[in-house]
């Protein structure tokens, strides 16, 4: 079964902008799915809303089976989220950074799980650095280990490659590679084609609100290779 199940999602904003219509979607335990779309197509709108931020206009949205509308909290605890912008305490040392994220969910200290979490993403020999001390590309696998603090089922992350240059963009590649490895589940937004084909085992092509299709990234790319 579905880890996440969107059904007929809609939202529209105060200032009138329909920024999703009838949005369904299933997103099974283990993949990796990348909404593919270009700016204002509502893909920060949607994962918003599954990560309980944004309340919708209409539809449901079931994590883990909790509907986020009336179980918001146990369904939080099964999502990690990544956001666009690097927001770390400057003074604060990388494993501190983890260990309190990790708090904020409720959950007990669990150092052998963070120190896994810190190896699997080449953080463990920064892990008493201050994360002001660090590189653009290591602040942003803070920002992912933090959200991975509490054992999420899956994680999201938006437009991980905003703004980087070409070697970040494939050092984040290799994060999301070795997070596939370690099973998590993982939504992520775009707008590079190349990239979703890169990382992503289905993709999702969101325009004007609209979830145009949802295909396996091979068949897609076949598609796409039929009509050149
Ligand atoms: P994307 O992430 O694909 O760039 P967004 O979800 O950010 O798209 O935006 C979808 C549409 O909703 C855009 O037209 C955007 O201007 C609008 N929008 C996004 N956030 C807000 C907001 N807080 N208030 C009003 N309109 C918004
Ligand atoms: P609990 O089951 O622990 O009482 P709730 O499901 O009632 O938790 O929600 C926990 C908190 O999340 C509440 O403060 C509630 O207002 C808020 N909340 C609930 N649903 C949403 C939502 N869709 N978006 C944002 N916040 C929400």
């Amino acid at each position: 079964t579905a880890i996440i199940r969107i059904e007929n999602l809609s939202k529209q904003y105060g200032s009138g902008t329909k920024a999703l219509s009838g949005v369904s979607l299933d997103i099974h335990e283990g993949e990796i799915i990348a909404l593919l779309g270009p700016n204002g197509a509502g893909k920060t709108t949607l994962i918003s809303i599954i990560c309980g931020l944004v309340v919708p206009t209409g539809g449901t949205v079931r994590v883990g089976g909790h509907d986020i509308a009336t179980q918001w909290r146990a369904a939080r605890k099964l999502i990690g989220l990544v956001p666009q912008e690097i927001a770390l305490e400057p003074f604060e040392t990388v494993i501190n950074a983890v260990r309190f994220t990790r708090g904020l969910y409720g959950e007990g200290p669990d150092d052998a799980y963070i120190e896994r979490v810190l190896r699997s993403l080449a953080l463990w020999d920064k892990r008493d650095a201050m994360t002001r001390e660090l590189s653009g590309g290591m602040k942003r696998r803070v920002l992912i280990a933090k959200a991975l603090s509490h054992r999420p089922k899956v994680l999201f992350l938006d437009e991980p490659t905003a703004g980087v240059d070409v070697a970040l963009r494939r050092e984040m590649w290799e994060v999301v590679d070795q997070l596939r490895r370690d099973g998590v589940t993982i939504i992520l937004t775009t707008h590079y084609l190349e990239e979703a084909e890169e990382m992503a085992d289905r993709i999702g092509v969101i325009n004007h609100g609209e979830l145009l299709l949802v295909r396996p990234t091979a068949d897609l790319m076949g598609e796409f290779g039929k009509k050149t």
